[in-house]
């Protein structure tokens, strides 16, 4: 009993293993740690208590906690336990193993868009690189090999399959930063805390633990996590400690090896998580602003045209208002410069506007998206919100009517505010486009008719008000889409 008090005080020294440092168990209550323990979701504290019911160790993990400690509402939960992914799956009815190179339990509620998943993963053994699988040479003999391996590394140290289970002390090892490392019983309140994460939050250091440049190694995705925590976390004040800063340039092409479609992913989180102007602060102040992927590359450059800013800063601010955001919205803004430069060159060379647009837009895929071209329906809806454009100059006839009837009406209707909003549209067309889509069909005659008896194009949208306002018929259903606005009315 005394042993254990004192534990509690001091900490408890973990397991060892030769040059390791596993930092020592401490445990926090909620007198100290002051975590508000309402803002825990209620699906997270049902997994915890259904594991922990099982008779298993379970804790809310990760960035939930340091969002916690920073008294923010965490957007989404993950779990750690010691009950293997087999044994979490048998304890819940909707609960799914996913992931190879890193197998997790995904316990879902709800369903459709509504539907919350909360990641369980089971607490990871120490990666010793020595008894590790070596995974070498031709990738296709690699990947057979691997299926059956369950912690294996490349020649570099990255590592390739990580399923072998352990203590927590070793779990809480293998995570990035000390503040992403600290684990909250909702039901005792306490806090444990390996690696003095909770000082580190206090003192608003982002550090990475044990030897940054080891561990980039291991896991080349950490540089992108640095800057994206580094971004997420600046307006708080939380700066990258010196140590695990100063690797991150040059171990930039280690990223070379990592699968393209992780470093998408990664790619978006930057960009679509409300940071994405923050993010490219940092990716400058880094050294990091080319060589993450190219895309990447694209958005840094032209962070600060007029037309991307505006749609990185709508972005941000859609993402603060909890609003849906669409990553084929804002690559399809971040390319557009090169559709429009490849549509008026064939506009000068007398190529019709349609098929001239077309041909850019396939010119522009295979130049910059090429490496994602496993992604069918992303580029089907950028080539949409582009393709909507010149249709947007039609108000006249039946088109307006087919085209507000569109399912990414929204979408291109967004994309058309923007421009508007850097002038390269008249402001009000995009007015008459969103007087038009919430009008009812006796009004919409009306604005239709007011486009013909306009002389001139550009003072419409204040004809159309100084007259009255159209009537109002409730959102078509369609707009609530997957769209960068998803909601009936613009708010742009
Ligand atoms: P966010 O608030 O953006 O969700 P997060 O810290 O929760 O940030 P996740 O990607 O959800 O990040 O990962 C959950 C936790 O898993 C992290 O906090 C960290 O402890 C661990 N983790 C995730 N990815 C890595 C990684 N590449 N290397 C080490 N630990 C990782
Ligand atoms: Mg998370």
């Amino acid at each position: 009993m005394i042993k254990k008090f004192i534990q509690k005080i001091l900490g408890k020294p973990s397991s060892s293993h030769a040059g390791t440092d596993f930092g020592k168990r401490v445990e926090i209550p909620a007198s100290v740690h002051g975590i508000d323990p309402s803002l825990v979701d209620e699906r997270a504290l049902n997994v915890v208590r259904t594991l922990q019911d099982g008779g298993y160790e379970a804790y809310v993990v990760g960035g939930a906690v340091r969002d916690l400690l920073l008294g923010l509402r965490p957007k989404d939960f993950d779990v750690a336990t010691d009950a293997t992914p087999e044994e979490v799956k048998a304890l819940f009815r909707r609960a799914f193993i996913i992931g190879r190179r890193f197998r997790i339990v995904h316990v879902v509620y709800g369903r459709g868009r509504e539907h919350e998943v909360i990641e369980v993963s089971t607490f990871r053994a120490h990666l010793d690189n020595r008894a590790a699988e070596q995974v070498k040479g031709n990738e296709r003999t690699s990947k057979s090999e691997l299926a059956g391996m369950k912690h294996a590394v490349d020649s570099s140290g990255r590592v390739l399959r990580d399923n072998v289970w352990g203590p927590q002390d070793e779990d809480a090892t293998r995570r990035d930063f000390t503040v992403n490392a600290m684990y909250y019983d909702p039901e005792s309140q306490y806090l444990v805390d390996y690696h003095g994460g909770m000082k580190d939050s206090n003192q608003k250091i982002l550090r990475m633990i044990g030897d940054p440049v080891a561990r980039y190694r291991e896991d080349p995705v950490r540089i992108i996590r640095a800057v994206r925590f580094a971004a997420k976390l600046s307006p708080l004040g939380f700066k990258l400690e010196s140590k695990t800063a100063k690797p991150l340039a040059t171990m930039l092409g280690l990223l070379a090896d990592v699968p393209q479609s992780r470093l998408f992913d990664e790619m978006l989180k930057l960009l679509q998580t409300g940071h994405a102007l923050a993010s490219i602060e940092q990716l400058q102040k880094l050294g990091l602003q080319k060589g993450i992927y190219p895309l990447l590359d694209v958005v840094v450059e032209r962070a600060d045209t007029p037309f991307v800013k505006a749609a990185l800063l709508d972005t941000d601010r859609r993402v603060g208002e909890s609003k849906p955001v669409a990553p084929s919205f804002l690559l399809a803004c971040v390319l557009w410069a090169d559709v429009k430069l490849g549509w008026d060159q064939r506009l000068a060379n007398r190529t019709p506007p349609f098929p001239a647009l077309q041909e850019s837009i396939d010119e522009v895929f295979d130049a910059r998206i090429g490496d994602v071209s496993g992604r069918g329906k992303l580029a089907a809806d950028m080539r949409e919100i582009w393709m909507m454009q010149p249709r947007f100059d039609k108000r006249i006839g039946s088109t307006p009517f087919s085209l507000v009837e569109q399912a990414r009406f929204r979408a291109g209707f967004d994309f058309l505010r923007l421009r508007a909003e850097v002038s390269e549209v008249e402001v009000t067309l995009a007015d008459w486009w969103q007087e038009f889509s919430m009008a009812d069909d006796a009004a919409r005659e009306d604005l239709i008719q007011l486009v013909k008896s306009e002389k001139t194009p550009g003072s419409l949208g204040g004809a159309a008000k100084s007259r009255r306002a159209p009537r109002r018929r409730k959102p078509a259903s369609h707009s609530a889409g997957a769209s960068n606005s998803g909601e009936p009315s613009s708010d742009h």
